[in-house]
């Protein structure tokens, strides 16, 4: 006989929410298994700046071996569709197109080139070289 969600939470067994994760009635409250899970492991309850990523991208497989600490930027990068090789982060998927592109074609440096300051100074007496850039990265902004 299976049992309604309702009925294992009362039993204190697994069910699943409507997002797909794994949860246990515990403590007076739904707990993420993941979490719970993780936290046999890992003594701090929040690493501050960092989530849990199910590897398989299953929210419910909660397998010690699926979950795995990650900035909370690199997470959102990795659910973004972002492709990372030899742990830096390569390409990403473009809004119009969507296509995976590199970084460089959504991002402009902001740093300078010699031959691109000697353009801007023109031969003019040259202000800092670091007024120059604030002035230039505040166009791109
Ligand atoms: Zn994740």
């Amino acid at each position: 006989m299976t049992q309604s969600p309702e009925e294992k939470r009362i039993n204190c067994e697994v069910y699943f929410d409507k997002k797909g994760y794994a949860l246990i009635w515990k403590n007076g409250k739904d707990n993420k298994v993941y979490i719970l899970e993780f936290e046999k492991y890992i003594y701090h309850k929040k690493l501050k700046g960092y989530d849990i990523h199910h590897t398989d991208f299953n929210k419910g497989n909660y397998k010690i071996e699926n979950l795995e600490i990650i900035t909370k930027s690199d997470h959102l990068k990795l659910h973004a569709n972002w492709v990372r090789k030899d742990g830096e982060w390569i390409l990403k998927p473009c809004k119009d197109c969507k296509k995976k592109l590199p970084l460089d074609n959504f991002y402009q440096r902001k740093g300078l080139t010699l031959r691109a300051m000697g353009k801007i100074l023109g031969g003019k007496h040259p202000q800092s070289v670091s007024n120059l850039i604030k002035k230039r990265n505040s166009k791109i902004l």
